[in-house]
């Protein structure tokens, strides 16, 4: 049963958890290449790709930085609709890029003619876009997004941050063409934190040769040679990759068309809850995150004693983000959580509010 119903860490299944209590083996040896290729090979099914995905020990934020340091000599795109396209701006500036800002406001979407209309403007070495804003619940129009970077700047690299939505949502990476696209352990992949997953293409690692002081440990050309060997520049993290996996088999099991239907009819279950208490999504429509919902709080609900009367029953969920704490509150439906586990939370949620 989950319950945890905030966006990361989610609730983690038990079997799991006991994956990662092996004891520990040598990172160079042959049973821990064998356990390397076996991820691998399987990440490659959920990433949707038939290059690489790379499994290094550290967040999702470190790979931002990551694919900044590695794919960007100068100029770049940076999308901001919320707080994590804002954090990798803020990456991008920290890293010495020439970051230009396409601002959407915080719940909506970037439309492709903006991107286009920017792409015209000037030109980029790359683009980063958000798909799942998980502060808003906004998620943005990937796939079309990056149909319009490829018909108006071919060459422009396109670097996306799935973070809170592979995994529970179908991305298609080779098929759109995207470059590199990141993920963390502890969302839908229902794992703990401490690890992240990027895929990354051929041309932008061929890109990479070309850009100055990409450093050491996120160096992607330093990952690839290791890769190919089943192996690690660093030692990786061994328990989460047991707990990874552990629960590939289990994504693989469920099928990862249902797994994607699951979390779809979950965010319909809370955005008609939603619409019956009169706490519309913020996101339009048409863009709601199959993920995590972000719900505005019209009627003025104390999201804090909420939480605390949610802890009585072993369960929480999370306040709005920054400068929509309060205003509104996010609803989390990913990794394992369950219809079944969504119902408890919601009934909880209305006796909450028959009591005030
Ligand atoms: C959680 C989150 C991050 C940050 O990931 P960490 O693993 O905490 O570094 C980045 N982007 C999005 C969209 C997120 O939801």
């Amino acid at each position: 049963m989950s319950h945890m119903f905030i966006p990361g860490p989610v609730d983690v299944a038990p079997e799991v958890m006991q994956a990662m209590t092996k004891p520990m083996i040598p990172h160079r040896s042959k049973e821990f290449n064998e356990l390397f290729r076996h991820t691998e090979a399987r990440l490659k099914k959920v990433f949707y790709t038939e290059s690489r995905v790379f499994q290094p020990p550290a967040t999702g934020s470190g790979m931002q930085e990551a694919s900044i340091r590695n794919l960007v000599q100068k100029d770049m795109l940076s999308c901001v609709n919320g707080a994590f396209g804002e954090r990798w701006y803020s990456v991008a500036i920290g890293n010495g890029k020439q970051a230009d800002r396409l601002e959407a406001t915080w719940g909506n979407i970037h439309t492709p003619d903006m991107l286009a209309e920017a792409l015209k403007a000037k030109h980029y070495e790359a683009v980063t876009i958000v798909h799942n804003e998980t502060s808003t619940g906004v998620e943005n129009p990937l796939k079309e997004l990056a149909t319009v970077v490829h018909e108006v700047s071919p060459d422009t690299l396109i670097l996306v941050d799935a973070v809170s939505s592979l995994g529970g949502v179908k991305i298609e990476t080779d098929a759109w063409g995207i470059d590199f696209i990141l993920t963390s352990s502890q969302k839908c992949f229902a794992l703990p934190p401490g690890m992240s997953f990027a895929a990354v293409s051929d041309r932008a690692l061929k890109k990479a040769e070309s850009v100055d002081n990409r450093g050491w440990y996120f160096d992607l050309l330093l990952f690839e040679k290791h890769r190919i060997k089943n192996s690690t520049a660093m030692t990786p993290a061994i328990a989460l990759i047991n707990g990874l996996d552990a629960q590939l088999d289990r994504i693989l099991a469920e099928g990862l068309e249902n797994r994607f239907a699951r979390h779809l009819a979950m965010a319909e279950r809370v955005r008609a809850w939603g619409l019956e208490h009169d706490m519309p999504n913020l996101a339009p429509l048409e863009y709601c995150s199959k993920t995590v919902s972000t719900l505005q709080n019209k009627p003025g609900i104390d999201i804090p004693a909420l939480n605390q009367f949610l802890k009585t029953r072993g369960m929480c969920i999370a306040n709005g983000y920054g400068d929509l704490k309060n205003k509104t509150f996010r609803i989390a439906h990913m990794g394992e959580t369950q219809m079944s586990d969504i119902d408890t939370l919601l009934e909880a949620f209305d006796d909450f509010l028959q009591k005030k």
